[in-house]
């Protein structure tokens, strides 16, 4: 099949700093060029101090939408049309759409993990769900479980006021979903673990180059029924989930995620589902 730039060809890019290890690029062109899409995807390297002349330079050049990455996920908010209301609640878009002149925002992370575990076979309806970390994995994850309406999340933290923070979020979004904030101790996370169905790492404690880290040390602290996920994904099988796998346990990497909130992203500006099962990824 041909693919090539043509005359009519969409573009479609990731804003952030740095962007050159992102895999979004890779992972959008080979969708266009299975489906026999007319769109590019490039990204480019923007700092802070040019964000505003940067979207204003996507909105002259017609772009179709963009990813956008760290740091400017909150900061790029004020610059938009629209934020749909998840990622306003998240407080941070990932992905805008370009449509009418107008630039909307969206924060598909959280559905893109909740479709990664749907994918595995792995249902959240009823479940108790623990979560150690705070910061912006954490929060869109959060807040998309209870929008799906899982009955109860813990959230622990080293810095207990961004666990609060999400967790008020959510009671006075999603008053159905009993949200608890818990500092983060070796003890308080073994005691939450013992009734708790899937478990969250979201804290960066195991990525590359820290590898040796894991969030959880003690393998004891995992009981064979749990899920564990890990955000993570780079490396694909983290030191937790290395010993969550010896424990008996299912467990999730990240690439599911980042694959899924890319997916999403892709049907909201082509309107056509991402062939996910056709593009190869390496998941193991
Ligand atoms: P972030 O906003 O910087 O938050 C980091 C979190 O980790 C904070 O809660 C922080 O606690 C905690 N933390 C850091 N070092 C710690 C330590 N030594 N001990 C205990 N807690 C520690 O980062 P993020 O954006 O949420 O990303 C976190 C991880 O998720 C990264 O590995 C990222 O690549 C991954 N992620 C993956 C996807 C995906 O699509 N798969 C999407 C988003 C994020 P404090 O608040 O106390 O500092």
């Amino acid at each position: 099949m041909n693919h090539w730039i043509t005359g009519n060809t969409q573009l479609i890019c990731l804003i952030g700093h740095p962007v050159s290890h992102s895999i979004s690029p890779a992972i959008h062109n080979a969708a266009f060029f299975h489906l026999g899409l007319d769109y590019a995807y490039l990204a480019f390297d923007v700092r802070e101090d040019k964000l505003e002349v940067g979207i204003n330079a996507l909105r002259t050049l017609n772009v179709k939408g963009f990813n956008v990455t760290m740091p400017h996920k909150q900061a790029v908010l004020p610059l938009l049309d629209e934020v749909m209301p998840e990622a306003q609640m998240i407080g941070a878009v990932n992905m805008v759409l370009h449509e009418n002149g107008r630039l909307i925002g969206y924060n598909t992370d959280g559905i893109g993990y909740v479709q990664a575990l749907a994918e595995e076979g792995i249902s959240i309806s009823g479940k108790r769900i623990v979560i150690a970390g705070a910061g912006g994995g954490a929060r869109s994850v959060a807040i998309r479980l209870a929008l799906e309406g899982v009955p109860e999340i813990v959230i622990l933290n080293r810095t207990l006021d961004k666990a609060e923070e999400i967790c008020s979020m959510i009671r006075k979004n999603v008053p159905s979903c009993k949200a608890e904030a818990v500092p983060l101790t070796e003890r308080g996370l073994s005691q939450q673990l013992m009734e708790a169905d899937i478990f969250v790492n979201s804290t960066a404690l195991g990525m590359h180059p820290y590898e040796d880290k894991s969030i959880i040390e003690d393998p004891r602290m995992l009981h064979r029924e749990l899920v564990v996920t890990d955000l993570i994904y780079n490396p694909r099988k983290t030191k937790l989930l290395q010993m969550a796998e010896e424990a008996g346990c299912k467990a999730v990497n990240g690439l599911g995620m980042l694959i899924r909130q890319g997916a999403a992203a892709f049907k909201i500006w082509t309107g056509v589902d991402m062939p996910v099962e056709a593009l190869l990824f390496d998941r193991k």
